[in-house]
């Protein structure tokens, strides 16, 4: 009776804790402004099964691919265990499920258990490896300036708990084993926790359940623990890279979406019919904060996984330019969630803070450093656009702030002048061109 009231004791306040962030990040995300994608269902869906289901632009590194692989396999898989875990847990059952099975078909279950082991200590080798490329190797991309302090902690905990998760499932699933052994009892015995049950020769039987029930604690614990805090930390991609997948940017790479406001001002100046607008509203141009960025924008800032892939690939950062498409989404997101803790302060209304995403988060010197070649773009697993925030935020630090470098003014001049970026006029482009 304890173990049942501490179970549903853990799990109503991981509930809670969790749908209250669940609904802070929704409501964050619903601060941008709104975002329509023109791609059908199918598309859409087409695009979700490839990209976040499948990982297909995973495999453009092979080797981390397949170490992903298999700890993404491994967690959707133990989520079946799972089930089997939470009803044991409302009840103070043990192995509910495999009691069921065990004399109609009691071969499924231990195969689902066999793979379940077997994913799990694959995913015990991938856990390793990451965590040794991270800390010991100091893969350039995985140790930059933007990863210290708390984001290289949080990738370190999280597979650091995955270690946790995978060694209370193979303390529970061996000690039961080799109980089962010593007491000649008819139960479960699986493939590889069977192995290893040598190691608890010499306890006593009942040092050995408790042991096995340490190892169902442990397990639940590490799963509920992971609940808690997958909202807080970036590894929310394992949820969020299926609706970024969804709706990501239906357009052909490189296209780079027109201002509104523009195309209104060039329609009027050249006699077009236009849509009334508020002649009291002044348009704005860009974003300067994530209120004028795109829920997508917002979605993909949430969803990035940190994996540096884009700044790796971003020749701004490759020669040597402060940029880093990796921290615009980060700065992004910890702009929002800085947002949402203000809001949330202040019952939900928004008071100006004196701050802004551009400037406070994101420098001039940053935004300047992007040459709009669309790496970043290209490499991100999970179609995350760090571009196109950048392009927003340069159109309002030139048009609304006429932040620009002095070259570039009389080439801006020229283009609003001439229709080209050079001194001449018009009538001369001919013979230029000649
Ligand atoms: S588009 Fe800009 S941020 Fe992205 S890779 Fe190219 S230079 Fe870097
Ligand atoms: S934007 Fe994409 S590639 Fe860049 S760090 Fe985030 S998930 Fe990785």
């Amino acid at each position: 009776m304890i173990s049942i009231l501490v179970f549903c004791l853990l799990l109503a306040v991981v509930i809670f804790f969790s749908i209250k962030k669940y609904k802070r990040i929704y409501s964050n995300i619903q601060l941008g402004k709104t975002y329509s994608n023109p791609n059908g269902t199918l598309a859409k869906l087409k695009n979700m099964a490839l990209i976040a289901l499948g990982q297909k632009k995973m495999f453009s590194r092979p080797i981390a691919a397949i170490f992903h692989l298999f700890i993404y396999i491994a967690f959707v898989f133990t989520q079946l265990e799972l089930i089997e875990i939470l009803i044991d847990g409302f009840t103070g059952s043990h192995r509910i499920l495999g009691h069921a099975m065990l004399s109609c078909c009691s071969w499924l279950y231990t195969s689902l258990i066999n793979t379940i082991e077997i994913l799990s200590l694959l995913a015990l080798i991938a856990t390793v490896v990451f965590l040794s490329r991270r800390n010991l190797l100091k893969l350039p991309r995985l140790n930059m300036a933007e990863l210290k302090g708390w984001p290289m902690k949080d990738a370190n905990i999280i597979l650091i708990g995955e270690i946790f998760l995978v060694f209370g499932i193979f303390l529970m699933n061996g000690a039961e084993s080799f109980y089962m052994n010593i007491t000649s009892q008819e139960g479960y015995s699986f493939f590889i926790s069977s192995k290893i049950a040598f190691i608890f020769n010499g306890l006593h039987p009942e040092t050995v359940v408790f042991l096995s029930k340490f190892g169902w604690w442990m397990h639940l614990i590490g799963i509920l623990g992971f609940i808690l805090y997958l909202p807080h930390s970036k590894h929310l991609h394992i949820l969020l890279a299926f609706p970024n997948a969804y709706l990501s940017n239906p357009n052909a790479k490189g296209h780079i979406a027109y201002m509104p406001e523009i195309l209104h001002e060039i329609k009027s100046m050249m006699g077009e019919p236009v849509e009334a607008s508020d002649p009291n509203a002044m348009p704005k141009f860009g974003a300067k904060d994530i209120f004028d960025l795109s829920q997508k924008n917002l979605l993909d800032a949430y969803a990035c996984t940190e994996c540096g892939r884009c700044t790796s690939a971003c020749p701004a950062n490759q020669t040597g330019k402060k940029l880093s498409p990796r921290k615009i989404m980060m700065d992004t997101r910890d702009r929002l969630e800085e947002v949402g803790k203000l809001m949330e302060a202040n019952n939900n209304e928004w008071k100006e803070d004196g701050k802004s995403l551009l400037h406070n988060y994101i420098s001039v010197e940053e935004l300047r450093g992007c040459t709009t070649c669309n790496a970043c773009v290209e490499e991100c697993p999970i179609n995350i656009s760090p571009l196109d925030i950048i392009v927003q935020l340069r159109r309002n630090l030139i048009m609304e702030e006429s932040n620009s470098p002095q070259e570039w003014n009389g080439m801006f001049g020229n283009i609003e002048n001439n229709g080209a970026p050079w001194k001449f006029a018009q009538s001369e482009r001919g013979n230029w061109a000649k």
